[in-house]
């Protein structure tokens, strides 16, 4: 251990209430995507508060802090995404959510108190540091074109170049534990909405009509075997209809159906074919029942890929923090994560932090949840390994 490893340790231990309890604020005042001023404004605040550069976007609510280092050395940036989601509480928590219908159910709450406090333990230390820590607090993640994208166009990984981007997500994995894995770690996502147009017409005369449901029904089944006949059983992808509208009376058939729904894969390829996949069935099936139809399609947040070297790096820096056996190998999931967006600009590397605690009540449940509940003691595992990476960067992880 060097002697800048036991400085960082400390300096978490020092500042880890606080950043519980910041943490909390964030999760009474969450607020969603796109509308983060008091987050945001939190933040600047914050880093400023640090004497750190301050860059705040025009275009959205994103915040950069730079930190110069010490000595020269690389630019490492980390990453934190602030939203939360229309959803209303149910942990009956002290400091459970304040706003009606909204609540930080993904832990980007967690997410933002972490890298505030890394920003606060690097800064007491930043004679120490060899290169600059880019701060990057993005908004919007929970909804796309997502926050990334717009800190991107607005140079915020530039002046100073970032030379490696890391970030962590929470995840219903036990507390003590992280997981990672190289290469696509988070798949890719398009997102559809379909209108099925019928006849209306009286229920007890079907043949006078177009039944959009009917119609839909049988789309919506070809689709389910779309997935099964027209995907290579070896590539992995998800289709899911979220949302189904259609319909007045029980005695009346309407004339319009709308469906929504995504795919994830973890290959973005796969996704734009399954699309098209997609359309020849909607076409085939609308055709032979009469029925015409709309399809609107976007192709959103593509695979977030872990490089390799700095997939290494956090596993190997995870190792004396967490204990070897507790750095799981993660599976892919298909959800969709905007931090891809920096990922396809320079290398880096996102993992999840375990915030499960069976003997927590609410026993914290899955990401998205109204009783979603993450354990705190996660908060100075996250902050230790992404102090670490951004200070250790410049001798290890270019090896
Ligand atoms: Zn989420
Ligand atoms: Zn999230």
């Amino acid at each position: 251990m060097t002697k800048l490893d036991v400085l960082i340790s400390e300096a978490v231990e020092r500042v880890e209430q606080d950043v519980v309890n910041l943490r909390r604020d964030l999760h009474m005042h969450p607020e969603v995507s796109g509308k983060e001023e008091r987050t945001s404004a939190l933040v600047a605040d914050y880093l400023a508060g640090l004497g750190l550069e301050v860059k705040r976007c025009r275009n959205n609510y994103g915040v950069r802090g730079v930190l110069r280092g010490g000595r020269p050395g690389p630019t490492v940036a980390l990453r934190a995404d602030m939203d939360a989601l229309p959803l209303t509480e149910e942990t009956g928590l002290p400091w459970a959510s304040k706003t009606p219908g909204v609540m930080h159910a993904c832990g980007h709450d967690v997410h933002t108190a972490i890298l505030l406090g890394v920003a606060s333990v690097l800064s007491s230390l930043a004679g120490e540091l060899e290169g600059n820590t880019t701060f990057l607090f993005q908004p919007s993640e929970e909804f796309f074109p997502g926050g990334a994208l717009g800190m991107i166009e607005e140079g915020m990984i530039e002046n100073p170049a970032v030379e490696a981007v890391f970030s962590l997500h929470t995840q219903p994995a036990p507390v003590g534990c992280i997981s990672i894995v190289e290469g696509p770690i988070i798949g890719s996502v398009s997102t559809f909405s379909l209108r099925i147009f019928g006849k209306g017409g009286h229920f007890s005369s079907p043949h006078m009509a177009v039944d959009p449901i009917v119609t839909a029904a049988h789309v919506i089944t070809a689709l389910d075997s779309m997935m099964t006949r027209r995907l290579d059983p070896l590539d992995s992808a998800v289709l899911t209809f979220g949302m189904i509208q259609g319909g007045t009376r029980d005695n009346i058939i309407g004339d319009m159906v709308v469906l929504r729904g995504n795919i994830g894969s973890l290959d973005e390829s796969i996704c734009r074919v399954l699309m098209e996949e997609l359309e020849k069935v909607v076409q085939g099936v609308t055709q032979a029942m009469g029925a015409r139809y709309k399809l609107k399609y976007i192709h959103g947040y593509p695979t977030t890929r872990n490089d390799p070297r700095a997939t290494d790096l956090v596993r190997r820096i995870a190792g004396p923090i967490v204990g070897p056996e507790n750095i799981l190998v993660s599976k892919p999931t298909l959800g969709g994560e905007d931090f891809a967006y920096f990922l396809q600009k320079v290398p880096g590397a996102m993992f999840f932090l375990g915030t499960q605690n069976p003997d927590l009540e609410p026993v914290p449940v899955v990401n998205h949840d109204p009783r979603f509940n993450p354990d705190e003691r996660a908060i100075p595992i996250g902050m230790k390994i992404l102090a670490h990476l951004a200070a250790r960067y410049a001798r290890e992880g270019r090896e």
